[in-house]
């Protein structure tokens, strides 16, 4: 987290249904649609929920059990959206991918993509570090008329994610990822089509994630219930920190630190896979030291690198490119990495 932040999270809160807040919230939900070059007619909904639920609260306000929906499933978060289908007895497919598997034009192609009304993606499945081709997967939802729904919790931020430009329905984000914030804020931005067509229409089995009830009460600023009010004060001020420095630094700061983590890595051959990666973490293939070297760095080193869960336990770690980080920390893992290694 920046300093900034820290200093924000410190203050004593305020009460919030005021027109003081409710200034705040507006400033939010322009910055943040100005962030993902959002239309001024999409539609901003702030959840106090980690970003699990907002996916689930998406599903139950934009689909019901007369769709059929398709899942990229490349990994955990892939596979938690095909469980919220489940759970809410929509049906749906998958197009999974076994680890290492890369989202292909021509594995996308020979799904028959008129059976579906919509289509969900985690852009960067966090799990595996894999990011998926954008372009490609709006270019698919437009050939067969498909709401595009991007879980883009771990891309935003830190890649290129565009509203307008790849015509998506609905973009998730939360606070805790390249935001750097306190976990428990989760946006959603709602296309007019999908709001229109979609959210106006149905009636979610949910008080607390109705998306209309939202989406009216920010008309004046407010959300329907109390929300993590510190958390969308940091939000605030943090929001105004990256536009000063211009929506594309920080993804191009993101990308510039992952572009050098994987340069010094392969010259120091440390393995990472090699289908297309997201700035946001580099996955590390350590088979079959992975948990090892984590608990080695956490231990010995005081680094926490994010160790793998499942199949992947033993397999990968993930290193970080987000928030209040810079190439000295860099220097002294990679140090700490070479000097474990030795070890193993
Ligand atoms: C972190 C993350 C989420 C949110 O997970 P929570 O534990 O609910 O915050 C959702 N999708 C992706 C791709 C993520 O990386």
């Amino acid at each position: 987290m920046f300093p900034e932040t820290l200093a924000t999270a410190s203050r004593q809160l305020p009460y919030f249904r005021t027109r003081e807040f409710s200034q705040i919230m507006f400033e939010n939900e322009e910055m943040f649609k100005r962030s993902i070059n959002a239309p001024q007619d999409a539609k901003t909904v702030f959840l106090t929920a980690s970003g699990t639920g907002a996916m689930e609260a998406a599903i139950m306000n934009c689909f019901t059990k007369e769709d059929r929906l398709l899942v990229i499933n490349g990994g955990s978060f892939g596979r938690r959206f095909a469980e919220i289908c489940n759970i809410h007895q929509i049906p749906h497919d998958e197009v999974i991918l076994e680890f290492g598997k890369e989202l292909t034009e021509e594995l996308l192609e020979v799904v028959d993509g008129s059976r579906y009304s919509g289509l969900l993606v985690n852009l960067h499945e966090t799990v595996t570090g894999q990011l998926y081709d954008i372009a490609l997967l709006a270019q698919y939802c437009r050939k067969y008329n498909l709401y595009f729904v991007v879980d883009a919790v771990s891309a935003y931020g830190a890649d290129e994610v565009d509203f307008s430009q790849y015509a998506i329905d609905v973009l998730i984000v939360s606070s805790q990822k390249a935001l750097a914030l306190s976990p428990g804020i989760s946006i959603v931005e709602i296309s007019k089509r999908i709001y229109e067509e979609r959210v106006l229409k149905i009636q979610p089995s949910t008080l607390y994630f109705d998306f209309k009830m939202c989406i009216e009460n920010l008309k004046r600023g407010q959300t329907p219930f109390t929300p993590a009010v510190g958390i969308l004060l940091e939000l605030n001020e943090r929001l105004k920190q990256i536009q000063k420095a211009g929506w594309k630094r920080m993804q191009e700061e993101c990308h510039a630190l992952a572009v050098r983590f994987r340069m010094e890595l392969e010259q120091r051959d440390f393995e990472v896979p090699v289908y297309r990666l997201s700035n946001a973490l580099t996955p590390i293939l350590l088979k079959p030291h992975a948990k090892e070297m984590y608990l080695h760095l956490k231990e010995d080193y005081g680094f926490i690198v994010t160790p793998s869960g499942g199949e992947l336990e033993e397999v990968l770690i993930r290193v970080g490119h987000l928030g209040n980080v810079c190439w000295e920390d860099y220097d002294k893992l990679l140090e700490a990495m070479e000097c474990i290694r030795e070890l193993l």
